[in-house]
């Protein structure tokens, strides 16, 4: 039951108001606080911050995000269309690792910021809504001085008392978040390096109990490969940290590769784009479709899409979770 009476719904979300998340950076993300937790007050400021933990609702957003919020069960809710919601206030401990345990130490929930992302732990998520755990994250990562590697997923942390299947304290109790461990998904989220092993089980405080969990989040099994269009290679500026983690695949030839396209120049505002010499060739609607303004082309490394502000190229759009309002950008 909610507190304050009455039914927080999805519709005319668009409207909410919106404020902005970190007054400080004068970045373009935007989070309302229409969920916003009626436990904030209860809430202890957390001492730390040294894990981000990203979840999977496994329901969809309007359940999760009236449960999240009645519960204070996480700081972030991103929906997938790339909404973000802010639950419980980012330095107070909210309730979102439960049972955990990360290199020694209980109760993640003292030292971690948790986001819940709307979709299942096996399926991938729609790539505007990855876009917007990307900037998101790229933003507490940068406020709290967090690696790439200690983004992590719950399943990274989670763990489960003994019980009549596993006779000792193990990893696996849950697959929350287990496609963030993903090659393919870390790097539309840009991300280059993950933990190489769990000092948990190594250490012999916890038992493997998800041989499949352990292999997905240490051993490279990817079941996003190919599910995103070609994926961009990882830039310069971030190496894979090769001690830690295997380097990414190399990305599949296709007919784009044989224009250049380096990601160094690729455009990341509209100011670049105009000045790189794209123009709108369309926008989407209901009726009309990116392929029928960009033919062919509409997922290729030289067609690029904005909308509220942010530039999305070709190759990082999937035509099931197009928007309408998106322009369509080509060059001549
Ligand atoms: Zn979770």
């Amino acid at each position: 039951m909610l507190l304050n009476g009455t039914r927080r719904t999805l519709s005319g979300m668009v409207l909410v108001l919106v404020v902005a998340l970190l007054p400080l950076t004068g970045r373009a993300i935007s989070v309302s606080t229409r969920f916003r937790s009626p436990r904030n007050p209860e809430r202890k400021v957390r001492r730390s911050t040294e894990l981000i933990v990203l979840h999977t609702t496994e329901a969809p957003a309007r359940s999760s995000l009236n449960k999240l919020s009645d519960r204070g069960e996480a700081h972030f809710c991103v929906t997938e269309i790339g909404s973000i919601y802010q639950i419980v206030d980012r330095d107070r401990e909210a309730f979102h690792a439960g049972r955990s345990m990360w290199q020694g130490r209980e109760d993640v929930d003292k030292f971690s910021i948790g986001i819940e992302c709307v979709g299942y732990h096996d399926k991938p998520m729609p790539q505007i809504q990855l876009l917007a755990i990307r900037d998101l994250v790229k933003e507490l990562k940068r406020m709290y001085r967090i690696p790439d590697e200690r983004v992590l997923c719950h399943s990274h942390v989670a763990y489960g008392s003994p019980n009549k299947w596993q006779r000792r304290r193990h990893r696996g109790r849950k697959r929350c978040g287990m496609l963030f461990a993903m090659p393919t998904v870390r790097r539309i989220l840009e991300l280059y390096a993950k933990p190489a092993f769990d000092a948990d089980t190594r250490a012999g405080r916890l038992a493997v109990g998800d041989d499949y969990l352990r292999r997905v989040l240490y051993g490279g099994v990817d079941t996003m490969i190919g599910k995103y269009g070609n994926p961009a290679p990882a830039p310069a500026e971030h190496p894979v940290i090769a001690a830690r983690a295997p380097p990414p695949p190399k990305p599949k030839p296709s007919a784009a590769d044989g224009k250049k396209t380096a990601s160094s120049a690729t455009p990341v505002t509209i100011a670049q784009l105009q000045a790189k010499g794209f123009t709108v060739r369309g926008t989407v609607t209901k009726t009309v479709t990116a392929s029928r303004i960009a033919g062919a082309r509409w997922n290729s490394a030289d067609t690029y899409y904005t909308i509220r502000g942010k530039v999305i190229p070709g190759t990082a759009v999937d035509a099931a979770h197009m928007e309408t309002g998106m322009r369509v950008w080509m060059k001549k």
